[in-house]
């Protein structure tokens, strides 16, 4: 599959996240061409902060590899990972990231402190800003829209 059907898969989990009253963010990490875990953001659902969906992908994809380090893993996020994420997805050692949307509110990739260009960062994945970023900021605006 290419790089834009993975995409599509993190915006199905973006729409769920959505209809589930959440903010729609979500998120697909791959490995050797194989979906490795999907997620949404749950943090009301789960009354958890941190529950963003990148974070969710990131553990349900450890578990799954059955290690800490996601050596050779690609995570695909319709929206710029927040400090948070981008943090995370640097521990993991994430080797590709692709987001959708940029967000120059919350994001910190190419937006706020731009953790993973930070000296205090320690892995930097290649990053692929902009894929599919048309839809997946669509998405946002519609779901923001219906919520005023
Ligand atoms: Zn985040």
């Amino acid at each position: 599959m290419t790089a834009p059907s993975f995409m599509d898969m993190a915006l199905e989990a973006a729409k769920k996240a959505g209809q589930a009253g959440e903010v729609p963010i979500g998120c697909v990490i791959v490995r050797d061409g194989e979906v490795i875990a999907t997620a949404g953001n749950r943090t009301l659902t789960d009354r958890d902060p941190t529950a963003h969906a990148e974070i969710l992908a990131l553990r349900a994809a450890a578990q799954a590899l059955g290690s800490e380090r996601l050596t050779g893993c690609d995570l695909y996020v319709t929206l710029e990972p927040c400090t948070m994420c981008a943090a995370a997805i640097s521990f993991a050692r994430i080797r590709r990231l692709y987001y959708g949307a940029s967000d120059p509110k919350g994001g910190a990739v190419e937006s706020g402190v731009r953790f993973l260009a930070a000296p205090t960062c320690h892995h930097r994945p290649e990053v692929y800003p902009s894929v599919g970023e048309s839809r997946a900021a669509a998405l946002l605006r519609d779901f923001f829209k219906t919520r005023r």
